[in-house]
């Protein structure tokens, strides 16, 4: 009984205690039977603390693995997210075109991007004021969202709606030739100029200017430079329009 108590062997003395006031009881002896069933009681009891708190501590342990990888998750999940608007971010961008674009990524001509940038913006905030640009901002980026192909709904590799920085968004269409792309585009144009806007921004126009082109075998900065230029064309010949190399 001592040896097992040393090496802390709780269960085999309780087995041992319950044995000898078993023994105790059984030799007539009934003041040792309940002295050694008090003890064999109190042990039982003690053991079995320790066997629920170990229990706990094992589903603690299970709960904390699982918070800190939901926690991990959901942390990446914001580090990819413009805070304003809640669209991916840049970082995002710049991840999934490498993927889009690497090797292995998808076949070139099965992928689009368009790049939509605001026009005159910096008239909407000198007029109305900052607060009023990122209400602009956040609800260009609702149209957007709502423009995203049903794929988008993919977890990873669909396509998506992205912030890129300032007042400048972009598209990127997965399993879209640029000639749908551009025919995309054009409804996101019309439904950001015929969006009702006056509550926001009185009789002063909310457009946007898009560039759209196809994905090639080509980094993604080779992508959003021609993206950007064929924008800049857009913004040449007037704004609020669509311009595509398609
Ligand atoms: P353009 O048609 O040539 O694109 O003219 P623009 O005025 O839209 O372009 P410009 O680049 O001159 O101005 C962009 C403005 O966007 C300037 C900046 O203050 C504003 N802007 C950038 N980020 C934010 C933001 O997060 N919130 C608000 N409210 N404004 C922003
Ligand atoms: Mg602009
Ligand atoms: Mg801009």
């Amino acid at each position: 009984m001592a040896r097992c108590e040393r090496h802390g062997l709780t269960a085999i003395r309780v087995r041992a205690r319950q044995e000898q006031a078993e023994l105790h009881a059984a030799q007539g002896d009934h003041r040792a039977a309940f002295t050694e069933h008090k003890l064999f009681h109190e042990q039982l009891v003690e053991l079995q603390s320790a066997q629920r708190d170990a229990r706990a501590r094992a589903v603690q342990a299970m709960y904390e693995t699982s918070e800190a990888r939901r926690q991990s998750r959901r942390y990446r999940e914001l580090s990819l997210r413009d805070p304003l608007t809640g669209l991916y971010n840049r970082r995002h961008i710049d991840e999934q075109l490498i993927r889009l674009l690497g090797p292995g990524g998808l076949p070139a001509a099965s992928a689009s991007v368009a790049l939509v940038d605001l026009d005159h913006f910096k008239r909407v905030n000198d007029t109305f004021g900052h607060d009023v640009g990122d209400a602009v901002l956040r609800r260009v980026a609702g149209l957007l969202q709502a423009a995203v192909p049903a794929d988008g709904a993919r977890a990873l590799g669909g396509s998506f709606a992205a912030r890129m920085g300032g007042e400048e968004f972009l598209l990127v269409l997965v399993d879209t030739a640029p000639p749908d792309a551009a025919a995309l585009a054009e409804e996101l144009r019309t439904a950001i100029a015929g969006h009702a806007w006056e509550d926001l921004t009185g009789a002063v126009p909310v457009t946007a200017s898009i560039g759209v082109t196809g994905a090639a075998d080509e980094t993604p900065a080779a992508l959003l430079g021609r993206a950007d230029a064929l924008l800049y064309r857009a913004k040449a010949q007037g704004r609020d329009r669509v311009v595509t190399d398609a």
